[in-house]
């Protein structure tokens, strides 16, 4: 298996969670709430249903879910072994089918090279990036599963002063939104980051949204302001 780009400790910390993945006010909650703002995101540009798409650091699968609930036909890849359990498990409560793999982007990549015909039409890669040694090796394997002609989605937390205040201290340590010891600042990465790798793989930008907080009304919205969380689109042009 092509583990080389994966940090262990990053993924037992997920393992660590996974039972409480699903709780909608539990350890995740952040990934709930935001989770209907970015599958309309990626809805609303790339049209998912009738369309393939794989979610790379799938977890345990809100984001696949969701996608498959709006008829995309959904792979879920991930290295957490809990997580892809509460993920097969919480199929039989949604009733939806996922093709869920322990593989990360790269080996998945790898095991595609020879058979083109089987690229996906979406790649999504949410709130995993910054928990991976070389962010950009995990873009190239994405560009390298997508068609040409599809779109990918990464979402990630941007790294400035704000966002360790926000992200880091207020999230963890104030709102307690997301558990202690979840994201650390020197593996956060900006916008201007997340860019180059993109067009490096060959990808061109098309969009860049924020997702921001609201601390009083404890809700997220998308907004211009990418100072903390924000997602991007990309395409992967024709030739
Ligand atoms: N994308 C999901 C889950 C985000 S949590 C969502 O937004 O809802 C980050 C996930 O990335 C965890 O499940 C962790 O196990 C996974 N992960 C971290 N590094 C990985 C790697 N190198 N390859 C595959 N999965 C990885």
């Amino acid at each position: 298996m092509n583990d080389k780009n994966v940090d262990k400790a990053e993924i037992a910390k997920f393992e660590a969670l996974a039972h409480r993945w699903w709780d909608r006010n539990g350890d995740m909650k952040a990934l709930h709430d935001i989770n209907p703002l970015r599958a309309n995101f990626i809805d609303g540009i790339a049209k998912v249903a009738g369309k393939t798409l794989i979610d790379v650091g799938c977890g345990a699968g809100i984001l696949s879910e969701a996608m498959a609930q709006r008829g995309a036909t959904v792979t879920g890849i991930d290295m957490g072994t809990e997580p892809l359990d509460v993920a097969k498990l919480h199929l039989h409560e949604s009733d939806l089918d996922i093709d869920y793999q322990q593989a990360t982007a790269e080996g998945f990549a790898e095991s595609l090279k020879e058979k083109q015909n089987q690229q996906f039409d979406i790649i999504t890669c949410m709130e995993m990036l910054e928990h991976v040694p070389e962010p950009s090796s995990v873009i190239q394997a994405c560009a390298d599963l997508c068609k040409p002609g599809g779109d990918l989605f990464f979402s990630t937390i941007n790294r400035s002063p704000k966002s360790y205040v926000m992200a880091v201290l207020g999230a963890e340590y104030v709102l307690k939104l997301v558990p202690k010891g979840t994201h650390s600042y020197e593996k956060l990465i900006r916008p201007s980051e997340l860019a180059s790798w993109c067009r490096e793989a060959g990808l061109q930008l098309k969009e860049m949204a924020g997702l921001e907080y609201n601390p009083i009304t404890k809700q997220y919205k998308l907004s211009d302001n990418t100072d903390v969380n924000y997602m991007i689109h990309v395409h992967k042009p024709i030739a």
